[in-house]
């Protein structure tokens, strides 16, 4: 296969990648869209370069813009998963870089020409994008998602950075013959166009991976955190409740669960309308998360009712526990529409006996919380049996 059909083909991957990438545009994920931009530049850069065999095209088109577009795109997969992340590439430093690059390559096309050199530029330029790329990946991927996607393009990333290193090594050193067109099937020459014209198809696939991660983390996301009070669905707390049980069971520690009701929460809606009740919600959680650690379970049962799950917590802990939320809510006033919205809210806890199920233990959790309402509100009830 002639150096020039590699190129035409990866011009086809590069359009079939433009094309994926244009359906997760309207995914809303940042950076779907520069990485279309980046996969257009390449097209041009991979269409163009191949047309250096024709003298009636002038070398500005074929070489200078060519490796203009070629860099263009790579910066912009670099401002693609920049913006992923929620940040902008520094747009004037690398827009000054990409004409330093047709500069130079200008420079040594019509001054002192010299193949070795727009080799060396165009590589250098290449290796230090494709390693701003994987740097900034390693930087700012999510710890708490599947590392595949990041690691994906991490290592394209890398493994072009080391590439188009090696790759100015051998033409500058001589090693590829200076008088062989980039055109020509020379031995070196097919290995870096082979391995190279695969990067920005690869790059595409990583970037397109890392979307599609991001696409089912926020779905995973909506389903199991409730919007408003940003706690658990009862559906996610469930499951994660039943995890924890049966670590309970083969460990044996102690285990204690609240059931939670804010006090009257109707008459908050029908005093200060739907807002105000979402207020107190929010307030109410807000609180809780203040008041509770880190690995106890908070959950959204529904309405106006929550769960907290205690793992390794003694029944007297999670009480204290519950106390001091009863009076963070006290003492914390909560705010809507410039007024002071006061609320209370009851409680029921329970702790865990071998033999208990997550049902029977919200059973007997409700059964307390009951007791706690026909007793006055604005109290934490215990039941052991
Ligand atoms: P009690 O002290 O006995 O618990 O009385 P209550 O008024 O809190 O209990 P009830 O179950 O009668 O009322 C719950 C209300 O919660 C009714 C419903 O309209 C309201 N509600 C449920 N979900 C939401 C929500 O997401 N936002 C708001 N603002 N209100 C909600
Ligand atoms: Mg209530
Ligand atoms: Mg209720």
């Amino acid at each position: 296969m002639t150096p020039q059909s590699l190129l035409w083909i990866t011009a086809l991957a590069s359009v079939m990648m433009t094309l994926v990438a244009m359906s997760l545009m309207r995914s809303g994920i940042p950076g779907t869209r520069l990485l279309v931009w980046a996969n257009l530049a390449v097209i041009g850069a991979l269409v163009l370069s191949p047309l250096q065999q024709l003298p009636a095209i002038p070398a500005v088109i074929t070489i200078v813009l060519a490796n203009a577009l070629m860099a263009g795109g790579m910066v912009l997969v670099y401002s693609a998963a920049c913006r992923f992340f929620g940040y902008t590439a520094a747009r004037p430093i690398w827009y000054g870089a990409i004409g330093m690059v047709s500069g130079g390559i200008a420079a040594f096309y019509y001054l002192w020409p010299s193949l070795a050199a727009r080799v060396a530029i165009a590589s250098l330029f290449a290796a230090a994008v494709c390693a701003a790329i994987a740097h900034h990946i390693v930087c700012h991927r999510p710890r708490d998602r599947p590392t595949y996607p990041y690691a994906f393009t991490i290592g394209v990333a890398t493994f072009a950075s080391v590439g188009y290193l090696l790759r100015t090594f051998v033409y500058l050193a001589g090693i590829e013959s200076p008088q062989a067109s980039l055109m020509s099937a020379t031995a070196w020459n097919a290995l870096f166009l082979t391995v190279g014209v695969l990067i920005m198809p690869s790059l595409t696939i990583g970037m397109i991976m890392m979307v599609h991660d991001r696409m089912l983390a926020d779905r995973e996301r909506e389903a199991n955190v409730d919007d408003l009070t940003h706690t658990a669905t009862r559906k996610a707390w469930w499951s994660a409740a039943q995890r924890c049980l049966r670590a309970t069971e083969r460990n044996g520690q102690p285990m204690a669960l609240l059931m939670l009701d804010i006090d009257l929460f109707k008459q908050i809606n029908d005093t200060h309308g739907h807002g105000g009740g979402d207020a107190v919600l929010k307030h109410f959680a807000a609180l809780g998360h203040a008041v509770l650690r880190p690995d106890d379970l908070l959950g959204r049962f529904g309405g106006e009712e929550f769960v907290v799950l205690f793992t390794g917590t003694a029944q007297a802990d999670a009480a204290s526990l519950a106390q001091r939320w009863v009076e963070a809510v006290r003492i914390t006033p909560c705010t809507y529409d410039g007024k002071l919205l006061p609320y209370t809210f009851s409680a029921g806890l329970t702790s865990w006996k071998r033999g208990d199920t997550l049902q029977t233990l919200v059973q007997r959790a409700d059964l307390a919380l009951y007791a706690s309402k026909a007793e006055g509100r604005d109290r934490v009830t215990l039941r052991t049996a």
